[in-house]
């Protein structure tokens, strides 16, 4: 086990999305809504760890919700950039209130948006929502960096290649293809393309100048620190890996 380099401050709550593959509906523990509290429970324990730990990468996600659904977001940034100002703040939203509540976006340092496919179609089989995110504007009015990330699931497989150059013609730098957790189908998402390097043991490719890495949640070698809505304080970088079984019984 290597020590954290990064964290996660987790929300959880009602999501403006239903999707199946939502690891929020595997993850064991009290079922919280912290959506509406201020501040996060435990949050002065989790600024000293980062202090203590010299953690740097801290993202704002959930576990079964989306972080701009957090109602205090705005005063929640303000405050870790100045308790912890030298750690950067990443956000990650499913999209859908990117553009409605972009002045909170560009408060972080940068964004990852999951972008399941842009097809509505196959968005609706893999959120409940017949979803059109408008993947351009987006990248214009958003002046931080957008990394997306996209789930890789039977729905969208076939789309895979045309997802990954329509971000690449778009301008986006980074990407994300995700593979379900578990799932140990031999896939060859980028065919022709072999890694240029790995990090934290999944492959990262050059498509064209824009970096793509393939995640495999299970093999990665990376430590994560964990603070879930509950106030739990974990480190393991499988969120369903951080509580003891006496903890997920409770
Ligand atoms: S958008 Fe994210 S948090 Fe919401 S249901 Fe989908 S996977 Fe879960």
């Amino acid at each position: 086990m290597t020590a954290p380099r990064f964290a996660n401050l987790l929300f959880s709550g009602r999501c403006n999305l239903r999707c199946p593959h939502c690891i929020g509906r595997q993850l064991p523990g009290p079922d919280v809504d912290n959506l509406e509290l201020y501040p996060p429970k435990n949050l002065d324990l989790f600024c000293h760890l980062l202090r203590e730990r010299g953690i740097r990468e801290l993202s704002l996600t959930g576990t079964n919700t989306d972080p701009l659904l957090y109602r205090h977001l705005p005063e929640l940034i303000a405050a870790l950039r100045r308790r912890v100002p030298e750690v950067r703040l990443s956000l990650h939203s499913n999209g859908l209130l990117v553009l409605p509540l972009v002045h909170v976006v560009n408060r972080c340092h940068r964004l990852a948006l999951s972008l399941p496919s842009f097809d509505p179609d196959t968005c609706l089989a893999m959120t409940g929502r017949r979803l059109a995110i408008d993947l351009e504007l987006v990248l214009q009015r958003v002046q931080v960096p957008v990394k997306v990330s996209t789930l890789v699931t039977p729905h969208n497989l076939a789309e895979i290649p045309a997802i990954v150059a329509r971000c690449r013609a778009l301008g986006v730098r980074r990407m994300a293809l995700r593979r379900l957790y578990g799932d140990e189908t031999p896939l060859d998402l980028l065919p022709g393309q072999a890694p240029v390097r790995f990090f934290g043991n999944q492959p990262v490719y050059d498509c064209d100048g824009m970096e793509v890495t393939v995640w495999r949640f299970e093999q990665s070698a990376l430590e994560c620190l964990n603070l879930f809505a509950d106030g739990f304080i974990g480190d393991r970088y499988l969120l369903a890996h951080n509580r003891p079984p006496q903890a997920e019984a409770a």
